[in-house]
């Protein structure tokens, strides 16, 4: 018989919301803490491939989603010449009457979301996080920076790669590291007949790609080694990121020159963390990013964060106590997500090292192929 009622999640992106939905959704309570008061996300976009557009039907959420991005079906790749060498056609897992692949600016997808979350009841508190958690009798009692406290049945930690959930776990077990490559990335219009992910290579390994997001939007990615992990002021980064930008052909050399508004441009190093024992404690759990920020080269972080709380949600609304959902929970996700985090990683360290051997669109197909299966 199951022991949940009361349910807090900390984090109010991806997973948590989607958590917030699907909880909501099967009769919990539901509160949420945000830890910034403000709760928005910014403007590039995200990248959900079919296996992500089939979690968010599961969610209950395809409809809204679908509505605030834009759908494509299939993955092409350049050759360092700008000239198209492959093309992997996107496969419907959702079902026939739904695209394979969305494209999705950030805050598009985290205002559908919040708006979801606010429509179905979710107690949502902003600008704060967890103090302390103490589990006793059943229960956790947590206390908050604003100095209130709580009661709770189960903590889901879904407060992305710098989790505070997780240093009460674990301590300083699992810090995010600095992988040696950030991303930059920016808006454009989006042409007519743009309607694929359009990846590119230069000739040093850097790695670009072109994601349409709405009728009238794309977004530019670019991921380039960057030794010592630089930080740079932001009306550096257009000239920055045209630099860097100086060796691709085709399509992204074109744009190349139309980079020039500061306040477009966002610079994130790529960090990874991987807590590889179970994500749990006695009544608290971490789910996406909180368990497994991984790099952004197979475009799959915020999927399996998706999935994570899919799965969660479900177990946990078949009514089996939490000592059983959150070991079968963690079965359920370990394999999968590990395989992204190490695939993804093999990419990444492949573009630093200029490794012409890695086949990028055969990488790319297992991907699709694996995360096809069922979760
Ligand atoms: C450059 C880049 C590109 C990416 N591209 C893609 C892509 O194309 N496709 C894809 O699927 N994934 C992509 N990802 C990965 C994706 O962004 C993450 O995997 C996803 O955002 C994880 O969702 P999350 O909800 O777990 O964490 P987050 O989205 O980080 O959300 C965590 C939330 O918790 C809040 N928070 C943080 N700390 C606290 C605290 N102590 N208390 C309360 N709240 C807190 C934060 O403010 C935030 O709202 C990319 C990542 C990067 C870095």
């Amino acid at each position: 018989m199951g022991d949940v009622q009361d349910i807090l999640i900390v984090g109010g992106g991806i997973a948590g919301l989607v958590a917030a939905c699907m909880l909501r959704d099967r009769g919990f309570t539901v509160d949420l803490v945000e830890k910034n008061p403000a709760w928005n996300a910014y403007g590039v976009g995200i990248i959900q491939q079919s296996n992500v557009v089939r979690a968010m039907h599961q969610a209950g959420l395809l409809e809204r989603y679908l509505a605030s991005g834009f759908p494509f079906e299939d993955v092409e790749f350049h050759s360092p010449d700008g000239v198209r060498r492959a093309r992997i056609p996107g496969e419907r897992l959702a079902g026939p009457d739904y695209p394979a692949n969305v494209g999705v600016r950030r805050s598009a997808l985290h205002e559908t979301l919040k708006a979801a979350v606010l429509e179905k009841g979710t107690r949502v508190r902003l600008g704060l996080t967890v103090q302390g958690l103490v589990q006793a009798d059943g229960a956790v009692d947590v206390t908050f920076t604003d100095g209130s406290a709580g009661r709770y049945d189960l903590v889901i930690g879904a407060d992305g790669a710098h989790s505070r959930v997780r240093s009460l776990l674990f301590g300083e077990r699992y810090v995010p590291t600095f992988t040696g490559q950030s991303v930059w990335r920016t808006n454009f219009p989006r042409p007519q007949g743009m309607e694929a992910l359009q990846t590119f290579r230069d000739v040093s390994g850097n790695s670009a790609g072109l994601v349409p997001l709405s009728a009238d939007l794309m977004y530019l990615y670019l991921t380039t080694r960057e030794p010592g992990n630089p930080r740079f002021a932001p009306g550096q980064l257009p000239a920055l990121m045209r630099e860097r930008l100086k060796d691709f052909r085709g399509a992204v050399a074109e744009l190349r020159e139309q980079i020039t508004d500061a306040s477009e441009v966002v610079y994130r190093p790529i960090e990874v963390v991987f807590v590889d024992e179970p994500w749990y404690a006695g009544r608290v759990v971490l789910v996406g990013d909180a368990a497994h920020t991984t790099t952004p080269h197979l475009g799959q972080g915020a999927g399996m964060a998706i999935e994570d709380v899919v799965v969660l949600s479900e177990l946990l609304g078949g009514g089996q106590p939490v000592k059983d959902v959150l070991p079968a929970f963690f079965a359920r996700r370990y394999e999968r997500t590990k395989y992204i985090q190490d695939t993804s990683l093999m990419v990444c360290r492949a573009e630093m090292e200029n490794d012409h051997t890695l086949n990028h669109p055969q990488v790319i197909g297992e991907m699709l192929h694996y995360t096809a299966r069922p979760i």
